[in-house]
């Protein structure tokens, strides 16, 4: 099945992929991901997003457009994927809708919600690890060891967008662009709301069953 995951910051977007990722076995493509990884390589596509990135913008269609759809045509995405970070414009859900045979490039949207207050808490908490992405909460989710990965004993970090002010930005940008794209997803029957304020058990339950589970 080829599912989106829609979520503000913070909304445990990361968590539940994961999840997903391997209770269902489909690869996790998450376009926050793949630039952080480009960033780190110092290739072209990395040197150029990272300016958007470090000031909570979005960086342009033309450049993540062309990413994903290198992506969803490799082999391993023809049991299906799951996507995080992308479509988040109207522009972007077009041009996915295009890049994909038969329109069948969604078929569930899982929309986490959760009160803002809530998430300031958990994006200025959060922490994740440099070699696996792991992704922990000083408060909520700690390592075993105060930074370093329970899994594979790499280095945990703070993503330099993680702050307030940046979240602000990107909440705002989250509005303005991602409702657009919700709505258009809703018309087609697609979308299904996860209440994402909830523990993340009872988060997961709410995910396996709109799931099929
Ligand atoms: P994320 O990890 O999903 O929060 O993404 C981190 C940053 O990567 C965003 O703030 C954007 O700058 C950039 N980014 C991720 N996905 C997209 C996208 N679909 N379109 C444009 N920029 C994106």
């Amino acid at each position: 099945m080829n599912i989106l995951i829609m979520g503000p910051a913070g909304s445990g977007k990361g968590t539940m992929s994961e999840r997903i990722r391997d209770h269902f076995q489909i690869p996790h493509i998450s376009t926050g991901d793949m630039f952080r990884e480009n960033i780190k390589k110092k290739t072209g596509l990395g040197l150029t997003a990272q300016s958007y990135i470090n000031d909570g913008k979005l960086v342009p269609d033309s450049l993540t457009v062309a990413m994903v759809k290198d992506r969803i045509n490799k082999d391993d995405c023809s049991v299906g994927y799951l996507l995080d970070g992308f479509p988040r414009s109207l522009p972007q859900a077009m041009a996915l809708g295009k890049i994909a045979v038969d329109d069948k490039a969604v078929q569930i949207v899982l929309n986490l919600t959760i009160p803002f207050d809530e998430l300031v808490s958990r994006i200025t908490g959060r922490r994740l690890c440099r070699s696996c992405g792991s992704i922990y909460h000083i408060a909520s989710h700690p390592s075993k060891v105060e930074g370093v990965c329970d899994h594979c004993g790499g280095e945990l970090y703070q993503r330099s967008d993680d702050t307030v002010e940046s979240l602000k930005v990107r909440l705002n940008e989250y509005e303005m662009n991602t409702r657009p794209v919700l709505d258009y997803y809703s018309k087609k029957g697609l979308v299904v709301d996860i209440d994402a304020s909830l523990p993340i058990e009872e988060v997961w339950q709410q995910v396996k069953k709109a799931l099929g589970e």
